[in-house]
């Protein structure tokens, strides 16, 4: 748990307002408190999880995945892309796998994991105890203050492009991870997964041309061979999980084929 550390970057979800960590909740000036979770993690949605958070178990199928080191090139680079940033936003964070690998091997480093799932909110503090996991809804305003982070990650998320300029500091960066046509193909053929639609990194930094520069773009591209049990899980960790995961799935070899962007605010 790291709310202490992170409560000076983030914002009263009610009016705006600085919060701190006093007596088991966050509190502002103003009087609205939130308190913290038994588990260690804030709510401070304002309201009922909505239908579309991701549920424990395709957090599980995804912790799974992650262990198994399905997308571990792709963590390496936002690790090397993150290096020397201490303060880290991710939004939609998840299992926390990528939040946790940008804040490397600092120990003063703090990672904000917002995400509306609180299933997501328990696996963030498993990941690692530098991050702070907070229940948010990204398409609002996020509870974070202005020009507070370093980074503001999205890896397979949701963008709220003006506020994650509003939360960047000016020399902070915005990284932004996108599937590219050839992403899980075999498993997506195979099985009729929701498809990904083709094109999304450049539509994103054409959406991003009003807030940011685009400054560096990675492709990480690479086969690997998944089990029988790996390849469900594959499935089962995304929103095909809403819809029907096949009954029987084989062992196959999947592309990972990822788009990482970088951007720097506008001046
Ligand atoms: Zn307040």
């Amino acid at each position: 748990m790291n709310l202490s550390a992170a409560a000076v970057l983030l914002a009263c979800p009610t009016c705006r307002d600085s919060l701190s960590l006093t007596e088991g909740a966050l509190r502002c000036p103003n009087g609205h408190s939130y308190d913290i979770a038994r588990q260690g993690y804030v709510n401070l949605l304002g309201g009922a999880e909505p239908p579309n958070a991701d549920t424990s178990a395709m957090l599980d199928a995804r912790a799974r995945v992650h262990q198994a080191g399905v997308f571990e090139p792709v963590a390496t680079v936002i690790g090397e892309l993150c290096s020397g940033r201490l303060h880290v936003l991710e939004a939609g964070v998840g299992t926390g796998h990528y939040l946790a690998a940008a804040l490397g091997t600092e120990p003063s480093a703090v990672g904000v994991g917002l995400d509306v799932s609180k299933a997501a909110a328990r696996h963030c503090l498993r990941a690692d105890r530098r991050i702070a996991a907070v229940v948010a809804d990204v398409w609002k305003p996020l509870p974070v203050r202005d020009r507070a982070v370093d980074v503001v990650m999205s890896v397979f998320a949701p963008r709220n492009l003006p506020e994650f300029s509003r939360v960047l500091r000016p020399d902070g960066r915005f990284i932004a991870v996108t599937p590219r046509g050839g992403h899980l193909t075999g498993l997506r053929d195979a099985y009729g997964l929701l498809d990904i639609p083709i094109g999304k990194a450049d539509q994103l930094s054409a959406a991003a041309g009003e807030f940011f520069d685009l400054i560096d773009t990675r492709v990480v591209k690479y086969r690997l061979p998944v089990s029988e049990t790996l390849a469900t899980d594959l499935i089962a960790m995304g929103p095909n999980a809403f819809h029907q995961v096949p009954t029987t799935v084989t062992a196959s070899t999947i592309n990972v084929d990822v788009t990482i962007q970088v951007f720097r605010p506008l001046p």
